[in-house]
């Protein structure tokens, strides 16, 4: 019997629980790819994460082809397009891995209406079901959260079942062309390049990340966010391979390495567990008492800020390093949102949606869960008296200045010491050094003191 595999969110053959399941219960399974237009365009859309779905999928339909089978890509509405397919093929079951997000829930309850479609769990380890308070309710905390999250076993689902070489049969049918956009240059496509990445972080950088993780000027990250927000490696096996990695770890140091790593890994099931659970956090703030804060409307401000043109130049480096990479430093990410949050006190929803359109690894939880964190407005928030200094940010994260010198080239012969407040150069040394504050670079867009008073007025305000 056939079955279709329908591929989402999970571009790999290895450790597929999808694929598993439908070998596993006897299917030949045909790989489907649904070229979905709201999923293409929409106010999220961003050009860099399409070039790397688009790579991503040339080189999945190489490595099927290379086996005796093929990607079939078909463009139109997911109902219509399963329907006409189950109908050609003449498969009897869809198997696909759950995606939590709104749309993918509604999207799936309509298919499952109609249609046979089994999910299969991969897009995290643990279920957002499996993983609650004693009571039945869900989390709303990280820490009790990723207690109850490790206190559970390592589910096996994807694990096992080696890929068919040749595939089993099935038949060709008429498909549409895949996309074809640039790929962004930062990080190859590819369930290759992403198991690369991976065993490279884990022979070293790993032991060192509890340490290393927050400098910006470090590599110090795995930089696997891409790949597993488009399933090039499943979460479970990265969790099961950095465990292994935790054995091979004999100081107390390199542990901590391992562990914590382990941990952020943990952040990314909370946020889609919170996304799962309480789906109005991509509307509005989770704690009701902050949806109607009286942002600013400042769209020059704004506009500096996507641009890289605060003044402040960790947050400019930060800013046009995600419009080259399609990539921010996580350090940089909780910097960039402070700054725009409370010194601009423009809406927490104008960065998700920046960002969203310009992240590689743009997830709706993941990078929901990070704005309202820093905005103070969500589950586990930084408590909103906790503002970023901008300037010792950059002091403590970048101490030298090589991530700011990188990305703001027009600073780059300064002295470290004027560097991340270069507004305080004397004239003399502005002069010396060729940059004119005001003229080369901009003056600060806000000064931070007073910008952190009028957010504190603002803020104290709601929190009553
Ligand atoms: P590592 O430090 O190597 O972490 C390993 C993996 O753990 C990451 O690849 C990621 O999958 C996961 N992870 C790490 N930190 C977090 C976190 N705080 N929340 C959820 N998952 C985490 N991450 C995204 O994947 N997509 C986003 O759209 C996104 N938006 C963010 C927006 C803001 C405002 C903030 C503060 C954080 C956001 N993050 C997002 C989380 C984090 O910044 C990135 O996952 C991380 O920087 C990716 O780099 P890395 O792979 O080198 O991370």
């Amino acid at each position: 019997p056939l079955a279709i595999w329908w591929i989402r969110r999970d571009l790999r053959l290895h450790a597929n629980a999808a694929l598993n399941a439908a070998l596993r219960d006897g299917f030949a399974p045909l790989p489907l790819f649904i070229l979905d237009p709201h999923l293409l365009h929409n106010r999220f859309t961003a050009p860099q994460r399409g070039g790397f779905l688009s790579a991503s999928l040339h080189d999945l339909a190489a490595a099927l082809e290379a086996r005796g089978a093929y990607l079939l890509v078909r463009r139109g509405d997911p109902l219509a397009v399963l329907r006409q397919v189950l109908a050609e093929s003449g498969a009897t079951r869809i198997y696909a891995e759950e995606d939590y997000t709104p749309y993918a829930r509604r999207r799936d309850a309509r298919v499952a209406r109609d249609l046979p479609l089994v999910h299969v769990l991969g897009l995290t380890v643990h279920h957002p079901d499996s993983v609650r308070k004693p009571d039945g309710t869900p989390y709303t905390v990280f820490t009790p959260f990723s207690r109850a999250w490790k206190a559970l076993p390592l589910p096996s689902a994807d694990a096992g079942l080696s890929i068919p070489t040749p595939w089993p049969p099935v038949p060709r049918l008429p498909g549409d062309p895949l996309p074809e956009m640039p790929p962004p240059p930062a990080f190859p496509a590819g369930e290759a390049a992403a198991q690369a990445r991976l065993q490279e972080f884990l022979a070293a950088a790993v032991y060192d990340y509890a340490v290393a993780r927050n400098r910006l000027d470090l590599d110090g990250t795995s930089r696997l966010s891409p790949y597993l927000r488009f399933g090039l490696l499943s979460a479970r096996q990265v969790v099961q391979a950095a465990r292994n990695a935790l054995t091979q770890a004999a100081h107390p140091a390199a542990r901590r390495g391992v562990e914590t790593f382990i941990n952020e890994l943990i952040w990314r099931e909370f946020y889609h567990s919170i996304l799962y659970h309480f789906p109005q956090v991509v509307k509005t703030a989770f704690r009701p008492a902050y949806r109607d804060l009286p942002w600013r409307t400042a769209p020059e401000d704004l506009r500096a800020w996507q641009e890289g043109r605060t003044g402040y130049p960790i947050v400019d480096a930060c800013m046009r390093q995600l419009q080259h990479e399609g990539w921010m430093h996580n350090r940089g990410r909780m910097i960039v949102a402070s700054f725009l949050v409370k010194d601009l006190l423009i809406n927490w929803q104008e960065g998700e949606r920046w960002f969203m359109q310009h992240l590689v690894d743009g997830d709706i939880a993941a990078n929901n869960g990070g704005w309202q964190w820093a905005a103070g407005t969500g589950t586990d928030a930084a408590p909103y008296f906790r503002i970023f200094n901008p300037v010792l940010q950059s002091r403590q994260f970048d101490p030298e200045g090589h991530f700011i010198r990188r990305w703001v080239p027009e600073l780059a012969a300064l002295p470290t010491e004027y560097l991340h407040a270069p507004w305080q150069m004397p004239l003399e040394v502005q002069r010396r050094f060729g940059v004119r504050i005001g003229h080369d670079y901009p003056a600060p867009l806000v000064d931070h003191a007073l910008a952190r008073a009028r957010a504190l007025a603002v803020f104290r305000r709601v929190s009553g």
